[in-house]
């Protein structure tokens, strides 16, 4: 059997505060695309969701998919649940992708769609985006569609953090001959609801996370939008129970609250704005993305200043050498605080 890819994480929080000699708690993640701003109300409904721990979580997560659906202006019957989108976009893989079957997707993209089609023992089509602009390739993209089984979609894209125009989505969704996976795991950046496109077409899927504006990554929490039939081919193939009940409850209240995750989204569009100056300002191209991260050319020596920066425990996302993306850097937007560190330790380590 040929090897599947499997997905590779930066090393862990505690592996990197150890390497660096300094506590856990001062190690920043730049590189994970999660909030800095943890809701205030977590410890307290995480203690009292715990009253039922002895007992398993209700296996239909009917209280999780309405808040979902509530949040999202869909139908219950619209929604399914996984363990972070993550997880969904495994599932989609499987209910949609027979082995053999033919997937495509814009390249460079979310690396776990090329993970999830290959274990699934499908083809993997790219069709490249190139830089400066990286804008979507939807002439190429939309051909590749006619002929594809499933084409995953991320909007707004990361790592680019543009945001694909809609007439782009439309004319993809339009040709397409299978399933589109639309990742949406930074709607709420870009202030996207996708509810009123699933009328329109019966193939879209479309995929959210509490993980970026809701400040809740842990709990491990994602949900997709889609036709009835499309829900229940997800659900028939779900783990019975891979989100805990202390997960879902804090979902539901995360859901609830709307206005929490939108404070945080304008908090973090403001300092994105002054993030990317001041990687403009240390002499690095940074792309105007729509999501809470910055893309930049930072030049040959990207590798060189993300160890440098790892040694300091501050974490960078870089891409594979030879690569479209090895002369960049990706950075999360983060708190004025965390910047501060950032550019005082990028500006120490520039040749
Ligand atoms: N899709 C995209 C495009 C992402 O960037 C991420 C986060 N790395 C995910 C999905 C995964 O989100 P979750 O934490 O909900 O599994």
């Amino acid at each position: 059997m040929t090897a599947v890819p499997k997905y590779q994480w930066q090393p862990s929080t505690a592996e990197i505060a150890a390497r660096a000699g300094i506590a856990v708690e001062d190690v920043v993640r730049f590189d994970h695309n999660t909030s800095p701003y943890r809701p205030d109300w977590v410890a307290g409904a995480a203690a009292d969701a715990t009253a039922f721990a002895s007992e398993y979580p209700a296996a239909d997560y009917r209280p999780l998919r309405e808040a979902a659906a509530g949040y999202a202006g869909v139908a219950p019957e619209q929604v399914m649940v996984g363990a972070g989108a993550d997880e969904l976009i495994i599932l989609a893989a499987r209910a949609f992708l027979a082995p053999g079957g033919a997937a495509v997707a814009d390249e460079p993209s979310y690396s776990l769609y090329r993970i999830a089609t290959l274990q699934q023992g499908a083809t993997y089509e790219t069709v490249p985006r190139r830089g400066p602009g990286f804008e979507l390739p939807v002439g190429r993209l939309t051909a590749a569609a006619e002929r594809a089984d499933l084409v995953w979609l991320c909007q707004p894209h990361n790592p680019t953090g543009l945001r694909n125009p809609d007439a782009d989505i439309h004319r993809v969704l339009d040709a397409a001959a299978g399933v589109v996976v639309l990742d949406a795991a930074y709607a709420e950046f870009t202030g996207d609801r996708w509810g009123g496109w699933l009328d329109r077409y019966p193939n879209l899927v479309v995929l959210h996370t509490l993980s970026k504006a809701h400040g809740l990554a842990s709990i491990r929490v994602g949900y997709s939008l889609a036709s009835v039939d499309r829900t229940a081919a997800l659900d028939a193939i779900r783990p019975p129970g891979s989100i805990s009940s202390v997960s879902a409850a804090l979902a539901i209240r995360a859901l609830g609250d709307p206005g929490a995750a939108a404070r945080t989204v304008s908090a973090l569009i403001e300092e994105r704005a002054k993030l990317a100056d001041r990687l403009a300002g240390a002499g690095f191209r940074p792309i105007a993305g729509d999501a809470n991260f910055v893309l930049c050319e930072v030049g040959p020596h990207a590798h060189d200043l993300e160890a440098h920066l790892m040694a300091e425990g501050l974490v960078v996302r870089k891409y594979a050498a030879g690569g479209p993306l090895a002369d960049y850097l990706r950075f999360t937007v983060r708190t004025p605080a965390d910047h501060d560190r950032l550019l005082d330790a990028i500006e120490r380590n520039l040749p």
